[in-house]
């Protein structure tokens, strides 16, 4: 797939994919303007990238207005841990709908496209499984992931009615569970937590039965549907699903994290968190055929990559860094 240079905007820029996704834009010879406000995004995602000519990083806060002159905007801001977006749930809300109407009024203005970052989560607590895009979702308005669920809901719900008001070139991506280099040590979310917890030979702290399970998509893979995804024709907006369909429980997933690191630790049980949900794996069929994209990294490869970085983060400094 060949790509032009584009001036493109990254919300979130610092944070987990965002940074790949910097990084791989300037691989092909695009522009980056790297805005973010670091509330879980680090200076050190990036700092590697503040070199490069082509690259700028702002310190901003999306639910503010943001005036500047782009081609591409990739809308990636907003805490994607668990931990992080119930942190300041009000603030999660505001960062999805006031960053998706002003991402969304910036690029009416330039005419520029918009891709969202949307997620699984618009799925809720899932009755249909795996979870294809015409599955409208089962989520609690009210409980306590609702800050981000609605508000990840009501930027696609935004999303599309720019696209039938004001005819925005907008693409929608549902980015199931993603993972690998750059996640926060702290970030709370289960495959650094495992990781962090073997490396250091602490309790895997598995929530609930650990029968629930998840689908977990290596950071590359991810960054490559996106990218394709944002220079498909004008018709396609999506949504489209992009992860791994290959389908762990989370005691899986602990006991390949501890059989890969060799660690000593033991298993123990956590309450599970209210309205977490017990299944979810991606129907990708969508983004086989129109991105003629599909994962190519399995869980075990992936992992080893993510404890490498991890093994070297932890030799260099506290976790808390
Ligand atoms: P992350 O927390 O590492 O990155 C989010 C980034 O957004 C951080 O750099 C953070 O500082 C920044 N940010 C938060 N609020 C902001 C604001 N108001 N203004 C400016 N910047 C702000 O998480 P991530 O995993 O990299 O997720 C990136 C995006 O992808 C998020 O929108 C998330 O909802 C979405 N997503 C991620 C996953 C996943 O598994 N990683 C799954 C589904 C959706
Ligand atoms: N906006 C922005 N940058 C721009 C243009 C607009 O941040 O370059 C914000 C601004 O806060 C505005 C919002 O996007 O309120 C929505 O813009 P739109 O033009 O859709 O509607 P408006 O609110 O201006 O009527
Ligand atoms: N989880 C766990 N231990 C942890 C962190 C998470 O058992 O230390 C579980 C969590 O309850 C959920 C799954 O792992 O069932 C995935 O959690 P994560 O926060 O990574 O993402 P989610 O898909 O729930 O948004």
């Amino acid at each position: 797939m060949s790509y032009f240079s584009a001036r493109c905007l990254v919300t979130g820029g610092a944070g987990f994919l965002g940074s790949h996704l910097c990084e791989r834009l300037l691989d092909h010879g695009h522009e980056v303007l790297c805005v973010d406000n670091f509330f879980t995004g680090r200076r050190t995602n990036i700092e590697h990238l503040l070199d490069n000519k082509r690259f700028e990083l702002m310190r901003h806060d999306v639910t503010f207005p943001l005036y500047v002159e782009v081609d591409r905007i990739y809308n990636l801001a907003c805490p994607a841990s668990p931990v992080h977006y119930q942190h300041d749930p009000v603030q999660t809300t505001k960062t999805s709908v006031h960053g998706a109407i002003n991402m969304l009024g910036l690029a009416r203005r330039v005419g520029a496209k918009i891709l969202q970052a949307s997620t699984s989560e618009v799925y809720g607590d899932p009755s249909v499984h795996p979870q294809p895009e015409e599955y409208w979702g089962n989520v609690n308005t009210i409980g306590i992931r609702s800050c981000y669920d609605e508000g990840k809901r009501c930027a696609e719900t935004l999303f599309f009615d720019y696209r039938r008001q004001h005819d925005l070139a907008i693409k929608v991506v549902r980015i199931f569970n993603t993972y690998g280099p750059r996640m926060h040590p702290n970030d709370g979310r289960v495959v650094s937590n495992f990781v962090v917890q073997a490396l250091k030979g602490e309790d895997i702290t598995v929530f609930g039965d650990g029968e629930q399970t998840r689908s977990f998509c290596y950071v590359d893979d991810l960054v490559e549907a996106i990218m394709r995804m944002m220079e498909t024709p004008a018709d396609v907006t999506g949504p489209i699903n992009i992860g791994n369909p290959g389908e762990f429980s989370i005691l899986e997933l602990a006991e390949k994290v501890i059989a890969l690191t060799g660690s000593n630790s033991k298993i123990i049980r956590l309450p599970l968190p209210q309205d977490d949900p017990k299944q979810r794996r991606p129907d990708i069929t969508k983004a086989k055929q129109i991105l003629d994209w599909e994962p190519t990294i399995r869980l075990e490869e992936g992992l080893k990559k993510t404890i490498s970085y991890f093994d070297n983060l932890l030799a260099q400094k506290p976790a808390t860094a």
